[in-house]
């Protein structure tokens, strides 16, 4: 006898799904592929316990003959391809027609199906590789596979699954993006009576990514898009102020499928280079590519994400390029574009230095003068002080609008102590003055750190005491080489306090007590949710920023505002706040025009 043999159909079955069936993510994944492939407008995928008990997924696609059911769960079982030229062009998400062999090789699968426009319904099993006969039964138009006890007879894969949680977290980001690449179709993910994903087919894409992600995140992202040459790509990023911990709101399509590339997370990367808060924080990026289909392979990988590109650094240049246009803004600093076309960005980065000086001269430590009285008002058609209710009933006080501009914008006035007026080329645009002084020093604070690895320190002339609760003043001694990141100079002083020598240079009021007392405070809760040491720094200097900032109700001279303007012009994405918030409004003469009915 030889020793060679054929192996049993079962057994390659079973090796097959080691390939194709990792965990339940992946049998979701092969199950939604064939409801897309059957033109399915609607999906939905019911689990139970992260897909280890169930998994089911019921499609209204065309639905499947009896005929085809007797042999669906043999392999190379597929209706897709029948010769080796169709591989050139397949169009459908499967192919390989090994799928469901594997799947039924390793769980207890069953089929009920019904065509469109029959009324007849049949049922299939395949019990750990045991398939029954084609039978009968009940059936609404369209496909239901139901997976149960996936792995149960295959202890050691069974053993590679992790808790149903995490499983569930894959089946999640999963149908989020099937979700995302395929607009037009209807998906629900849910498991026991919890509705983990509810989105209605919905083609607009901003409205899309807030079904799955949420509102915050879909109103935060800038939209970019390359129409020219090849590949094509639309954008939807973070603006630098939003980010992740990991890259899973790194998503990239390619004519509509997910992928995973190198080259893209690369150029990703590069275009959010010296944007992002120090500490490995990942931005928010959803990238729609088109290409060619001869102009790549997607047929690398069984699990169909990879792809190989005939010429990757092309893509990598679109993308990079495109990216890296919307974070420094079409329009570039508070953006506008002046009247000749061109952008005033170098001439202003000539001024760097002086800029800078005015900044904090006007700025940062004068904004506490702009409430004394010696100045009685702001600019233009500003509001009072607030508690002076006689000082001109909401005239306009007499400092009249700046003749200056700042990258073609002229400031016209302050709106409700909060907004700053700004006159351009034919647009009125409004500034929340306090969310872009926050953008203004998160930059400064960043930067800073990123050249030096410290803040700048205000030295106390006389130091300031700051009394403690003893567990306050062991977190605070402890974190010393913290606080001397952030610009602290703090040494103990007695059993139950310590001698403030030195506070953040940004720091606007410099009231060394309560600030100190709330970075205790961001310590401790950082400690409570085990940051390490780079994000508590970023996190700390988020709320430095924030403290520094210029408030609502602040009243701003003409200067100040010039300051800011000036400042935020070097910045190459000053439209949002760290927080992502928008720092400015926009209306053109057109907008205006149309509401107050000037056009016809
Ligand atoms: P492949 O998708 O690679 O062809 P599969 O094993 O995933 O292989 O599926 C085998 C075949 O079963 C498919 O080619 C298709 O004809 C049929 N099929 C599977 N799922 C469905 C479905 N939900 N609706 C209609 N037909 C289906
Ligand atoms: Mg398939």
């Amino acid at each position: 006898m030889g020793r060679i043999h054929v192996l049993d159909p079962h057994i390659v079955n079973q090796i097959a799904a080691g390939e194709v069936v990792e965990r339940p993510a992946s049998v979701v994944k092969e199950l939604v592929e064939n409801a897309l492939d059957a033109g399915a407008t609607r999906i939905d995928v019911t689990v139970r316990e992260g897909g280890r008990d169930l998994i089911e997924v019921q499609d209204d696609g065309h639905g499947i003959s009896p005929d085809d059911l007797e042999r669906i769960f043999l392999a190379h079982a597929t209706s897709k391809i029948t010769a080796v030229e169709d591989l050139r062009h397949v169009a459908t998400m499967g192919f390989r027609g090994e799928a469901l062999a594997s799947i039924g090789s390793v769980s207890r699968a069953s089929i009920v199906s019904r065509r469109q426009g029959h009324d007849d319904g049949w049922r299939v099993e395949n019990l750990d590789g045991q398939v029954s006969a084609v039978e009968p039964s009940a059936a609404s138009p369209g496909t239901v596979v139901r997976v149960e006890q996936l792995f149960a007879r295959v202890p050691a894969r069974r053993k590679f699954l992790r808790t149903a949680t995490t499983e569930l977290g894959h089946i999640k980001a999963l149908m989020g993006r099937f979700a995302l690449a395929f607009p037009h179709i209807g998906f629900r993910l849910r498991q026991g009576s919890q509705a983990l994903l509810e989105a209605p087919p919905e083609p607009d894409r901003r409205l899309r990514i807030a079904q799955i992600h949420g509102d915050e995140v879909a109103r935060a992202l800038l939209h970019a898009r390359e129409t020219q040459g090849e590949p094509t790509l639309e954008a939807w990023i973070g603006p630098p102020s939003l980010t992740r911990r990991d890259t899973k709101l790194e998503q990239v399509f390619l004519n509509g499928r997910h992928i995973r590339d190198r080259s893209v997370a690369h150029a990703v990367r590069e275009a959010y280079r010296d944007l992002l808060p120090p500490g490995g924080r990942r931005p928010v990026a959803f990238l729609f590519l088109s290409i060619d289909p001869a102009r790549v392979d997607v047929n690398v990988h069984p699990g169909k994400t990879e792809v190989r590109w005939r010429d990757a650094s092309a893509v990598h240049r679109v993308v990079r390029r495109t990216l890296r246009g919307a974070l420094e803004g079409a329009r570039p600093g508070l953006g506008v574009a002046l009247p000749g076309g061109g952008r005033e960005h170098a001439h202003l980065h000539d001024q760097g230095a002086s800029t800078v000086a005015a900044v904090e001269q006007a700025f940062l430590r004068g904004a506490g003068r702009s409430v004394d009285s010696q100045r009685p008002a702001g600019f233009g058609f500003s509001m009072p002080p607030r508690g002076d209710p006689d000082a001109g009933g909401g005239m306009p006080p007499a400092e009249a609008p700046a003749a200056v501009t700042v990258g073609g914008l002229r400031p016209v006035g302050q709106l409700l102590g909060t907004y700053l007026v700004l006159e351009g080329a034919g647009e009125l645009v409004l500034v929340d003055q306090h969310a872009l002084h926050e953008r203004v020093l998160f930059d400064r604070i960043n930067e800073r750190l990123r050249q030096k690895g410290n803040l700048e320190v205000q030295r106390m002339l006389v130091p300031a005491v700051v009394h403690l609760e003893p567990e306050d003043l062991a977190r605070l001694l402890e974190a010393k080489d913290l606080l001397q990141t952030l610009g602290w100079l703090v040494e103990p002083f007695g059993e139950d306090a310590v001698a403030v020598n030195g506070v953040p240079a940004v720091l606007r009021r410099p009231d060394p007590e309560a600030a100190l007392h709330e970075l205790l405070e961001l310590i401790a809760r950082g400690q409570r949710e085990g940051l390490d040491r780079t994000n508590l720094v970023s996190v700390a200097v988020d709320s430095l920023a924030c403290r520094s900032a210029v408030m609502a109700g602040d009243v701003l001279h003409t200067d100040e505002v010039v300051a800011l303007l000036e400042q935020a012009e070097a910045l190459n994405h000053s439209h949002s706040c760290p927080h992502g918030r928008p720092t400015r409004l926009t209306m053109t003469r057109g907008q205006l025009e149309r509401w107050f009915h000037r056009t016809v």
